[in-house]
Order: C-alpha cells, then sequence, then structure tokens
C-alpha cells in the first residue's frame, strides 16, 4: 500500500513497460506467469539489495502485502504467499502489485500531497491504480488475451474471472479512446 501520488503514468504506458519487461525475461507470448519465482528468484537478480521476506498473519495482521522502498523489501503474508504458489489468482495478483510498487515508486518518486495538490489523487498519479494496472498486465497480458472469452484468459493465465474481465474491459476502453470515445475506467 501506498498513501502518496506518484508521477502520473498512463495505462498504456504501464502495458508498454511490461511487455518490454516480459520481452527482456523471454516471457512476451507466454500466457502464464511464474509471479512467485519472478518476485522469489529473478528480481534478486535485477535488484541485488532486494530483499523478499514471508511473514506471518501475526506481523502482517489484515495486509497481504506490503512494499517498503527505503528498505529495498517487498512483504508478503505467508497464507497469500501459500496460496499465490498453489496458482490462485487473487494472490497472484497481489504479489504482482506489490511488483510493481517496487519497480516504480522508489522514494524519489513519490509526489507528496502537498506538492501534488490538494483533494483527491487524479487517477493516472494513483500508485494503487498503477500497480493495479501493471498486475493485471503481467498475469494477463492485453495483446495476447485480446478478443478471448473472460474464461478462457482466467484458464490460461492462472488469474481470477474478475481479474480476467476487468483486463478484456480495459482493452475495450483503450480501443474506445484511440477511436475517440472516452470510457474512464477507474482501474
Ligand atoms: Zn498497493
Amino acid at each position: 500500500m501506498s498513501r502518496f501520488p506518484v508521477s502520473p503514468t498512463s495505462r498504456q504506458a504501464i502495458w508498454d513497460f511490461v511487455r518490454n519487461l516480459r520481452r527482456t525475461l523471454g516471457l512476451e507470448y507466454e500466457f502464464y506467469f511464474n509471479i512467485v519465482n519472478f518476485v522469489e528468484k529473478v528480481m534478486p537478480v535485477m535488484f541485488p539489495d532486494f530483499i523478499f521476506e514471508v511473514c506471518t498473519t501475526e506481523e502482517m495482521g489484515n495486509m497481504h502485502g506490503e512494499t517498503i522502498p527505503s528498505e529495498h523489501k517487498i512483504r508478503i503474508r505467508e497464507d497469500v504467499y501459500n496460496n499465490a504458489c498453489m496458482d490462485i489468482g487473487r494472490d497472484r495478483l497481489t504479489m504482482a502489485h506489490e511488483a510493481e510498487h517496487y519497480f516504480m515508486h522508489d522514494e524519489k518518486s513519490i509526489i507528496f500531497p502537498k506538492s501534488a495538490g490538494s483533494g483527491k489523487i487524479p487517477t493516472f498519479c494513483d500508485p494503487e491504480w498503477q500497480a493495479n494496472v501493471f498486475a493485471g498486465e503481467l498475469l494477463a497480458p492485453s495483446y495476447l488475451i485480446d478478443g478471448l472469452p473472460a474464461y478462457i484468459v482466467q484458464k490460461r493465465c492462472s488469474v481470477s474471472f474478475s481479474c480476467a474481465d476487468r483486463q478484456l474491459s480495459a482493452i475495450e476502453s483503450e480501443r474506445s479512446k484511440q477511436n475517440g470515445i472516452v470510457i474512464d475506467l477507474d482501474f
């Protein structure tokens, strides 16, 4: 979780980033993305000071996961980690969400509320929105799933039905934007 607005980023820019990342990993055209392996084994190679911790429910309480940029750390609650290892879509998404916070929001990129103006955080500056867009795209890439029914996306990508459905709606939204019709989705 992050409470501060961050630099504005469009959905398409996040999608492009994810595609580049998957390409770099040699996984551009794989439906299934092994997020547990990525966080546990790949991120420590990409970021030598990165620390991944699986924490007890007593330690984490209601939090499923958290990212602490100042400590170069991602912490995931043990039941969430175990479920992600068993390919439960919701928990895989949580791990992808925290990975985004680590990738994108180091201490320097955090904009404090004062300098970002007052009131509601604009969607594109909302770190939670950005993390959700990244997580959905990492696990169910728009360029692979376009045109597929949600239940097929759910199965091939090991995501929840709602995640698959949101991704497909986001694809429609982006397409409408390109055609000059604006449909604003807050996820
Ligand atoms: Zn978050």
